[in-house]
């Protein structure tokens, strides 16, 4: 397989569109959402990894999230 094949395949999971309201963040340092975040409360909430804060999750992206695991 050539080498800009694999870029194109990988490329496939790496971008990921989150509409208008971008990725999840964290509302008080502004990091992005992260697999180090901790989530809680079904995956309603998350504690930032960066500043301990518990933060609470968009409501687009925790309908679309909970429609993903049922
Ligand atoms: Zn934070």
């Amino acid at each position: 397989m050539r080498f800009s094949h694999i870029i194109k395949e990988l490329l496939l999971y790496i971008v990921v569109d989150f509409g208008e309201i971008g990725p999840v963040r964290c509302s008080r340092c502004k990091a992005y959402i992260n697999p180090f975040m901790k989530f809680i409360d079904q995956g309603r909430r998350f504690i930032c990894n960066f500043c301990v804060t518990h933060d609470t999750m968009q409501s687009i992206f925790t309908n679309h999230h909970t429609r993903n695991m049922i």
